[in-house]
């Protein structure tokens, strides 16, 4: 079922079969598929413990949970299950106030409560994979996108509906980017690259007119200071600049920033058509 969900993520995103899953995930902004069952779980319970006392499911709930707090080792079933699920989360304390005092959150604040904890707890997973990775290309991911949110290309593309493909070249070639397949030799001029996006985008002779096209383009349109900045910085800030439009670096007004996401897109949108052929062996 996990696999089905990444599989589908992946489809969604267009992104290619090899890319990570924690890259996958933190693009869309989709905790894993474990934490969604598990969110269920805890709304259910919170549905049992409001119910009013005189319902039979409420009753029998209360048996059982007695039960289990008279006696843990005995018990099996949802509520060992969703103690073991609290903990996790760090929200036992919740249902331990509630056996105590018969208290629970309303329904708003519970799911409130829910969303936030495994949030937190999804993230915190997330850095530890991605900072402990062996080969470092998660951490070098994290550069572009450091977070379990939706990334900022496809909140561009869907106020920006005319990029969308364009965005959608740009997510495709941070899947090759950041992979451990990334060392191939150049079909087109036989040149073996450590990374291969980096030798489409900076270095390939095939691509070089329409590189040429792409920094004379970022110079007209964003003006000549913040061209000035952008070539300032070293080439894996470009490449980071360029996949993420992210301006931290930049410091520029907002329209000139577009701009220069604009320009930055269109040229990874060829980037992609150009060598295409070769991204998907
Ligand atoms: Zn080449």
């Amino acid at each position: 079922m996990e696999r089905s969900h990444r599989s589908c993520l992946k489809y969604i995103q267009a992104l290619p079969r090899r890319t990570k899953t924690d890259i996958v995930n933190s693009l869309i902004g989709s905790p894993t598929l474990e934490s969604h069952i598990d969110k269920n779980k805890l709304r259910f319970l919170g549905q049992l413990c409001i119910l009013p006392g005189n319902k039979i499911v409420k009753i029998v709930f209360l048996n059982r949970l007695t039960s289990y707090f008279d006696n843990p080792s005995v018990s099996r079933g949802f509520i060992p299950d969703i103690v073991r699920i609290m903990r996790k989360y760090n929200v036992f304390n919740i249902l331990e106030t509630f056996v105590e005092s018969g208290f629970f959150p309303n329904k708003y604040s519970w799911k409130q409560s829910i969303k936030k904890h495994v949030m937190e707890y999804e993230t915190v997973k997330w850095r530890e994979r991605t900072t402990s990775n062996s080969s470092g290309v998660l951490s070098d991911y994290r550069m572009v996108h450091d977070s379990l949110s939706t990334f900022n290309l496809w909140t561009l593309s869907l106020a920006n509906r005319h990029l969308i493909h364009e965005c959608r070249s740009a997510v495709y070639l941070i899947g090759r980017y950041f992979s451990d397949t990334r060392h191939i030799q150049c079909h087109m001029c036989g040149f073996s690259s450590d990374n291969i996006i980096l030798h489409y985008l900076y270095e390939c002779t095939y691509s070089e007119s329409h590189r040429h096209t792409f920094w004379r383009e970022l110079q007209l349109k964003c003006g000549h200071e913040l061209f000035r900045k952008f070539t300032s910085l070293s080439i894996y800030m470009q490449i980071t600049v360029i996949f993420s439009s992210d301006s931290n670096p930049l410091q520029a007004a907002e329209a000139e920033l577009m701009q220069l996401a604009v320009v930055c897109l269109r040229y990874v949108h060829i980037i992609r058509a150009l060598f295409k052929v070769q991204m998907h062996v």
